[in-house]
């Protein structure tokens, strides 16, 4: 639609302008920083940052119930840089000039209801938010799609020739950002480090195809982004990681859209995330937090974080119910088939702390959960949901899991409807349903394949047969219709047919 076909209150809206002023601003000693560099954390005291907007007017200006009218109508305009997580640019990096958005099909996944068997099972209403199906299928492309718009954007205005973007990653964030890279001009190169042997064929495959240059090391996630943070302050790279507070800006949008897919009712909406190194759940609580605070939604969702057994240094942090009495204190992983969250040191883990406080006062009640699920759970919840329509990935599993978790102990309950991130598409993590059908998972995953969740190609090779056709060598005549005749009743048995 043209800009002079929206309605005449709305014109001046469609077109977004970089009306905003980003502050980094640290978690640790609070200095404030201008986002006129890229900066991942406080030179002052080492914490993390998260992106302040300054200008307030801005947002303020304009009444909640005109934006969500601004956001409906978005939808309608072609205009590339607002197609994906910038239709809500005020709210994401509103410095950035839409010119130079990069634009790769992100965000806007489809949010799709259980069908009525899983309902049953469950007994709660809930849908899956298919995260899956983002670019490089994974949420991380929210976060990066913004994070290499603003590196875009700077280094046109500073005529940088030589970015070496790189991050660790435990398989989706190199995806995410080696396609990103890939697609940007030759002033930026990028490099990934990931733990050799613990992401899946389909995450390594995806750098390489990038062109990224792909770093195997020993170890676990944890020893990887220890070695990436040491690169980042002793040398020129821009990191990519979700210490980046840009890719957490990207990655509210989740929230954004959940909003928006829910005509902005959002009040009896519970909204399950898996936990990793926890840059997600920190964006899904402040997405929800910044629409609040300027009246686009007038409630906040209750947030549930999920955590495997196996990697749960979250849910052990907010078992202890007295604030002052609370220590975070790292964990040392087991193998966990929610692989991409299977983090003990979580870099956001001041992010949450604060944002968890200041979600539950908002609120003015306890909104924010972390519930531990097992690896049993996460498995036969993947393979379920799967069953039953989706996509879901093993951290989509994990937020099934979540919500069983959570209606068994009367966190949610009917009236409420759950709202799962599943993270990733289940595709990249195929490995793991071969291991459950296939029975042979490593005794320290703890899991065991429940007989009727199983599945595996059956082999039909009629004993009655004895010519098959081969590649470049097909049956004719006699033989061939013999073939087909004996392969038919076959499988008409296998499948118990009715003739004709
Ligand atoms: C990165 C990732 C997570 C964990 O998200 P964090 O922001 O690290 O907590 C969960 N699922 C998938 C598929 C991921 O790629
Ligand atoms: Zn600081």
């Amino acid at each position: 639609m043209k800009i002079d076909q929206f309605p005449k209150d709305i014109q001046d809206h469609i077109l977004p302008k970089p009306e905003g002023e980003m502050v980094y601003r640290c978690l640790g000693c609070k200095t404030e920083y201008s986002s006129d560099r890229l900066l991942d954390t406080c030179p002052e005291c080492g914490s993390v940052f998260l992106l302040h907007d300054m200008n307030k007017q801005h947002i303020n200006k304009v009444s909640g119930e005109k934006w969500r009218r601004i956001f409906d109508y978005r939808k309608m305009i072609n205009e590339k840089a607002l197609k994906g997580i910038f239709r809500f640019y005020e709210f994401v990096a509103p410095i950035i000039p839409l010119d130079q958005i990069v634009y790769l099909g992100e965000g806007h996944t489809p949010l799709v209801e259980a069908n009525t068997r899983m309902k049953n099972r469950v007994g709660i209403d809930f849908y899956f938010k298919n995260d899956g199906l983002n670019p490089s299928a994974s949420f991380k492309d929210r976060g990066m799609a913004c994070a290499l718009s603003y590196i875009n954007y700077l280094a046109k205005q500073e005529g940088m020739k030589d970015v070496l973007a790189i991050c660790a990653s435990t398989g989706d964030t190199s995806a995410s950002a080696a396609l990103y890279g890939s697609y940007l001009d030759d002033f930026l190169k990028s490099a990934v480090l990931l733990p050799k042997g613990k992401v899946t064929a389909q995450q390594l495959s995806q750098p390489l195809g990038s062109g990224a240059k792909v770093l195997e090391i020993p170890g676990v996630f944890d020893d990887c982004m220890k070695v990436v943070e040491f690169l980042s302050s002793n040398y020129h790279v821009a990191l990519l990681n979700s210490k980046n507070s840009w890719r957490i800006l990207g990655q509210e949008t989740f929230s954004y859209e959940i909003a928006q897919d829910f005509d902005y009712e959002v009040s009896n909406k519970v909204i399950f995330v898996p936990i990793g190194n926890a840059g997600n759940i920190t964006a899904v609580m402040r997405g929800f937090l910044k629409f609040y605070d300027a009246g686009v939604i007038d409630t906040l969702p209750k947030i549930i974080g999920v955590q495997s057994e196996h990697a749960d240094p979250v849910y052990r942090y907010y078992l202890e119910p007295d604030e002052d009495k609370r220590r975070f204190v790292p964990v040392t992983v087991a193998p966990s088939v929610a692989q991409a969250a299977m983090i003990g040191n979580p870099v956001s883990m001041p992010r949450v702390i604060e944002l968890v406080r200041l979600y539950n006062s908002t609120a003015d009640e306890k909104k924010v959960f972390v519930v531990q699920v097992t690896e049993q759970e996460i498995m036969d919840s993947m393979i379920i949901a799967n069953r039953n329509g989706n996509i879901a990935c093993t951290q989509g599993g994990e937020s099934l899991a979540g919500l069983k978790k959570a209606a068994e102990t009367g966190l949610i309950k009917s009236g409420e409807a759950g709202v799962l991130d599943s993270t990733a598409h289940s595709l990249k993590f195929a490995v793991f349903q071969e291991m459950y059908f296939n029975n042979t998972f490593s005794p320290e995953f703890h899991v065991r394949p429940k007989p009727e969740l199983k599945n595996a190609p059956i082999q039909v090779r009629p004993q009655r047969l004895s010519k098959f056709p081969e590649q470049g060598k097909p049956l004719t005549g006699d033989d061939m219709d013999l073939f087909v005749r004996e392969m038919a009743a076959e499988i008409a048995s296998i499948l118990d047919l009715k003739k004709k």
